[in-house]
């Protein structure tokens, strides 16, 4: 009786892009209990996250009312906040003065450093409308295309890959779609940790004995236990392994001729690319005998149906967008594509990382993924928005950052995101934020960021707005506010409009339906997708052109949509990571989560269950490795890298390869991301997060 709630709202989870629906239980004004709905990703289950991951937005350390940086403080690249008393840098200040405060001091860089001197960060974890808010501002506000936000970090190399081959960034089929598949391959991933109600999918086909999983991935992962094949590759040699199930394809007349013939372009590329791809000679590169490669590039070609799923295992490397290239051409020689339990998913990891890709927070594109540098696009928006736009793609989060270390970014807007934890090198990261001379930050939490900031808003949680968010499967779905938000915290649209009302935009949304309506407007790909429709069906899938579509969740079925309408093949060559292991630091370093927490940890090392199930720092490490350097299973470890050090808990767990350790990120007092190398992907951008060179040593 005492979580008996007195009112029961409908909305998602905050956290992954399977796009879980649930059901808050609130009582009192507090959420007190979370259940699953029968939505089209989850069918009524939650992951530990979903289910337990609730009580963040009331935790004690909340951000309730305005802060500003108290004069003479200065902001040490190398300090941390101080866990006793984390406001001790700020003074509290009104909304109308932390607002003025905040766009005076964007005017003041505009008018001293150029337009250009500014850029902004902002949230996979906001909702749509949000997402387009934002990049609107920093477009028409701030005047420059420097907007991003995490995808960078995450399957910017995806997308690359796959606007380029298939002219569409988005996964081609849902998740729940293996259960049409007759093999399905998940690569780079370990989804019963990080998508861990699609793992359901996945294993429950499995079960069913109709599907046979291939699992590649350097880890022995849980998932495993599942797969007819697990092929542990050396990590960095993704396209060693795949150019070798692809000579096997061409050399033993696996291809669907018809399909390349009809739907593809620059096959004769690839063909005589792979030829030197054999198994026998990528065998002892990427560490998988020559028969297996064999049989699996058989499995996945001669059968009916056939979906690859990926991660960031394949993603953040200096040869992400080619990893990608090989997993486009796997589908495309075979025509594993345009049908059922076919396709290619890369695995969305943030709740709106596609939604926020979607509406143009990013700083190539306009919202649909129009070009900024396409001179019809920019008209449209120009016309749309009603003022001039820069024609300039701007500068992704790495390179934002660099700019900021080398004084040539001098103010930036952060809403919702933690850069100083969940970006490369994290040190370089914290001068780049120290070194700014304005910096806004919006968030729930004194994050590691907001240390840096010379004003803080307090804003909103999930469960304290509405606004629509689209999971991994392109599906457009309603989160609705299920408590306020405490003290003065407020909703981030409306701080994002009175930022732009200060730099002089004439805005006035009257919500998310408003700013919703606008983006449909503006978006061919989700124009039949009204407010009401939402309310009324739950979910609907894009591409949906009229309100009488029902939406398209098997997109290719007939043409790419590409210029030609033909699917490009894109070869590709071995590049070597950027830092090998040597001498003096012997082992790979390979950063990922875990099941309980959510990337930086703001939020769910403040969701009680969570953080009392996961709450300190691990490195995991093979047992012989362990016992290599005299250490057991919970001593604690240093490990080192030409960039950082940090201090953590061991953990056994012969899943990891020989030579390798795993760091999950999301623990600020042991952040793994002091460790990682911003060396960059060429095409994407993505940083090289999944490997560098590492030391570790007892105590
Ligand atoms: Fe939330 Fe993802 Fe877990 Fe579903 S699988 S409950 S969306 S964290």
């Amino acid at each position: 009786a005492l979580l008996e709630a007195d009112r029961r709202v409908d909305s998602g989870c905050p956290y992954c892009g399977v796009g879980c629906q649930l059901t808050y239980h609130v009582k009192d004004g507090k959420i007190v209990k979370v259940t699953g709905r029968d939505g089209p990703a989850n069918h009524g289950r939650l992951c530990v996250k979903g289910r337990y991951g609730f009580d963040y937005p009331a935790h004690r350390q909340r951000l309730t009312q305005p802060l500003i940086r108290k004069p003479g403080i200065a902001k040490d690249p190398q300090g941390e906040l101080d866990p006793a008393d984390p406001l001790a840098a700020f003074r509290p200040a009104s909304w109308e003065e932390a607002l003025d405060f905040a766009a005076d001091g964007l005017k003041r860089i505009i008018a001293e450093h150029g337009k250009h001197a500014l850029a902004g960060f902002g949230s996979a974890k906001g909702s749509n409308e949000e997402a387009y808010l934002f990049q609107k501002l920093v477009r028409t506000g701030f005047g420059t295309n420097n907007v991003d936000h995490c995808t960078r970090l995450c399957h910017a190399s995806s997308v690359v890959a796959l606007l380029e081959g298939v002219g569409s960034g988005a996964v081609s089929n849902p998740v729940a779609d293996v259960q049409h598949a007759e093999v399905v391959v998940v690569i780079g991933s370990n989804p019963i940790v990080n998508h861990p109600v699609a793992a359901t999918f996945i294993k429950n086909a499995v079960k069913k004995g109709t599907t046979q999983l291939i699992l590649m991935d350097p880890r022995r992962t849980e998932l495993a236990r599942h797969a007819a094949y697990h092929l542990p590759f050396r990590p960095d040699s993704d396209v060693a392994l795949l150019n070798a199930l692809l000579h096997v394809i061409v050399t033993e007349g696996l291809v669907d001729e018809e399909f390349v013939r009809l739907r593809t372009e620059n096959y004769e590329a690839l063909k005589q690319n792979v030829l030197a791809y054999s198994p026998e000679a990528m065998a002892p590169i990427c560490g998988i005998d020559a028969r297996t490669l064999r049989e699996v590039a058989r499995l996945y070609a001669r059968s009916r149906a056939s979906m690859i799923l990926w991660g960031m295992g394949v993603s953040q490397h200096v040869h992400g967008t080619d990893n990608v290239r090989c997993l486009i051409a796997l589908a495309m020689v075979t025509g594993q594509i345009g049908r059922p339990g076919t396709g290619l998913h890369p695995l969305r990891g943030q709740n709106n990382v596609q939604g926020a890709s979607d509406v143009g927070l990013i700083p190539m594109c306009f919202p649909d993924y129009l070009r900024v540098d396409d001179e019809a696009a920019r008209a449209k928006f120009e016309r749309l928005w009603g003022v001039p736009l820069d024609g300039q793609p701007g500068l992704t989060v790495v390179e934002i950052i660099d700019a900021a270390c080398a004084g040539r970014i001098k103010g930036m807007y952060i809403e919702g995101e933690n850069p100083a934890m969940s970006d490369p090198n994290s040190n370089h990261a914290r001068e780049g934020l120290a070194s700014l001379e304005h910096l806004i930050v919006q968030d729930l939490f004194m994050t590691e960021t907001a240390y840096f900031a010379d004003v803080i808003l307090p804003a909103s949680a999930y469960a304290e707005k509405t606004g629509t968010f689209t999971n991994t499967d392109r599906i457009v779905q309603i989160g609705r506010q299920a408590v306020t938000p405490p003290g003065e915290a407020r909703q981030d649209l409306w701080i994002i409009q009175e930022i732009a009302r200060r730099l002089g935009l004439d805005w006035n949304y009257q919500g998310p339906r408003e700013v919703f309506e606008e983006m449909r407007s503006a978006m061919p790909s989700i124009a039949g997708i009204s407010w009401e429709r939402l309310e009324r069906e739950g979910h609907v899938t894009y591409p949906c052109a009229s309100e009488t579509d029902p939406g398209q969740p098997v997109i290719f079925t007939e043409r790419f949509p590409t210029p030609s309408g033909r699917a490009r093949i894109v070869p590709a060559d071995i590049i070597p990571a950027d830092e090998r292991p040597d001498a003096d630091y012997p082992l790979v370093l390979i950063t990922g989560r875990q099941l309980e927490h959510w990337h930086t940890g703001s939020m769910t090392r403040r969701a009680s269950v969570l953080d009392a199930i996961e709450p300190a720092p691990t490195v995991s490490v093979h047992p012989l490795d362990l016992e290599g350097i005299g250490a057991e299973a919970g001593d604690v470890l240093t490990v080192e890298s030409r960039r950082g050090r940090i201090a953590l808990f061991a953990r056994a767990d012969d899943g990891i390869p020989r030579g390798s350790v795993f760091i999950p990120f999301c623990y600020y007092e042991a952040a793994a991301n002091r460790l990682t190398n911003q060396a960059l992907d060429p095409y994407a951008k993505i940083a090289e997060l999944k490997y560098c060179a590492v030391r570790v040593r007892k105590g």
